[in-house]
């Protein structure tokens, strides 16, 4: 390097046109330009990647381009292609080009957005990303939101806020005499609630004896007479309603506003996790979906499955934000709060953490660049494609879909047996095309294809269905 300016110095200040940088964006690019042309899981072994990025750590550093190097050329074979196309793994969205160069300029700022005043710019687009999606999800506006890891994080505040609230209705403040000082507390839930729910009730205190579950219907919707059954048609115990928007096995949703007017009748609290099935919400055509959604308590979703945002980026949002602020809220004497950032945002009011990344400028970019119209276009789109992919399944002999789509999820098992079932499932996989994961669907093994990615078409979805269709007959 001729100009030293150009260059990372010794006190770690930039150049004008730092070359590490401006490389790793190239790398990045060419990453994105090529992943759908490369196996979707990585070629590596683990041994390989333990050899290529381990080792005891080097007593002497390295230059900052031949770390970068060593780091894209170690990871290579071990970087799974889920910001590509034909990805249909768990519910993984990629990026949306604007809302990862955002997420770059969130890194490169390094903002923290634990105070206001820490970040007015971060505080307010968190302050404007929150009243967007409120709107664009049917949340009501007056919903307080944070900004959150994933839906696992969702689920733990929207819950904090449940117990808080439902606790004080009986008297009890929680934050004060905590829960073994509280008293019973019934948390009731779906037969087929996503995992995090019960994770986040034991991060909470609330164990496996204190869950009543509820049987679900033949896609995993809760049934709500049996729901009602359970509540009785008085207030008793202090209640929690966990009910679901998006099944992961079905892309079936509750009838959260029959739930929700059952739960109401008796003073309990329902909160929402709606990872993705939230998203319906913003479609015209899918609306319907989730119907009565806005008269639940507490809404957990992801920005970076549906919205196409780079992890990690979820949200929470709460009827009641008294309830939110005081299950999250931080105060201590030196959070000094002046004047001008009285007017701002904490985000730490509203979050289980303190510091924390700038979350809100990708999805900033994701929404500006999509708008209304194309947020209900990508979310149509999905779905559109995952009766496209069922279709194009059904036909294919010994290839069962096992319910209709309703959302963006397929589910479908390789018939007649479990052991072929597994066998074409791994075929598929090892064949390097696409990527979709197994599960246990009534007590049998299937597997389920999610359709959430921007860059996924219709044809990703042809050779989807061409790649079974070879693995079904071999
Ligand atoms: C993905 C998912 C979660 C967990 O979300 P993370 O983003 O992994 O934290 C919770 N609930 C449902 C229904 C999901 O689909």
């Amino acid at each position: 390097m001729s100009d030293p300016t150009d260059q990372t110095d010794q006190t770690g200040r930039l150049g004008p046109a730092d070359p590490l940088l401006e490389r790793a964006a190239r790398l990045a690019t060419a990453h994105l330009r090529t992943v759908a042309d490369r196996p979707v899981l990585g070629t590596a072994s683990v041994a390989d990647l333990r050899h290529a990025l381990g080792g005891p750590l080097p007593a002497v550093g390295a230059p900052a381009e031949q770390v970068l190097d060593a780091l894209v050329a170690g990871a290579a074979g071990g970087i799974v292609g889920s910001a590509g196309p034909r990805y249909f793994g768990f519910v993984t969205g990629g990026s949306l080009p604007p809302a990862l160069a955002a997420d770059w300029l969130a890194s490169a700022w390094d903002q923290n957005v634990a105070l206001g005043v820490m970040s007015p710019a971060a505080a307010v687009t968190e302050e404007v990303v929150g009243g967007w999606l409120a709107d664009l999800l049917g949340v009501p506006p007056t919903a307080s939101f944070g900004l959150v890891t994933g839906a696992q994080m969702a689920n733990v505040v929207g819950l904090a806020a449940a117990r808080h609230h439902v606790l004080a209705a009986a008297g009890v403040d929680v934050a004060e005499v905590g829960l073994a000082g509280a008293g019973p507390l019934r948390v009731i839930v779906g037969a087929e609630r996503h995992t995090t729910v019960d994770v986040a009730l034991r991060y909470l205190g609330i164990g496996r004896r204190q869950l009543v579950v509820v049987p679900a219907d033949e896609a995993g919707r809760m049934l709500v007479d049996e729901l009602a059954a359970v509540l009785g048609s008085e207030p008793s115990v202090p209640t929690i309603v966990c009910a679901q928007a998006g099944c992961v096995n079905t892309g079936a949703s509750d009838p959260i506003g029959a739930i929700s007017d059952a739960a109401h009748r008796v003073g309990a609290w329902v909160h929402v996790d709606g990872a993705f099935g939230l998203w319906a919400a913003a479609s015209p055509r899918h609306r319907h979906l989730v119907d009565g959604h806005e008269r639940a308590d507490s809404w957990a979703t992801d920005a970076h499955k549906w919205l196409n945002v780079p992890y990690d980026a979820g949200l929470v949002f709460v009827a009641h934000p008294e309830a939110h602020r005081a299950a999250m809220a931080m105060s201590a004497a030196y959070l000094v709060r002046g004047d001008e950032a009285d007017a701002l945002r904490d985000g730490s009011d509203w979050a289980p953490e303190s510091s924390r990344r700038a979350r809100a400028f990708a999805i900033w970019a994701a929404l500006r660049s999509l708008g209304r119209d194309g947020v209900a276009e990508l979310v149509a789109r999905c779905c559109d494609l995952a009766a496209q992919a069922a279709e194009g399944l059904a036909a294919i002999d010994g290839v069962e879909v096992i319910l209709p789509v309703e959302l963006n999820q397929v589910l479908v098992r390789f018939a007649p047996d479990d052991d072929r079932h597994r066998r074409i499932h791994a075929a598929i996989q090892a064949e390097g095309t696409v990527w979709f994961g197994g599960t246990v669907w009534q007590g049998r093994p299937a597997a389920r294809i999610s359709i959430s990615g921007w860059a996924t078409t219709g044809d990703d979805i042809d050779a989807l269905v061409d790649i079974v269709r070879r693995a079904a007959s071999a």
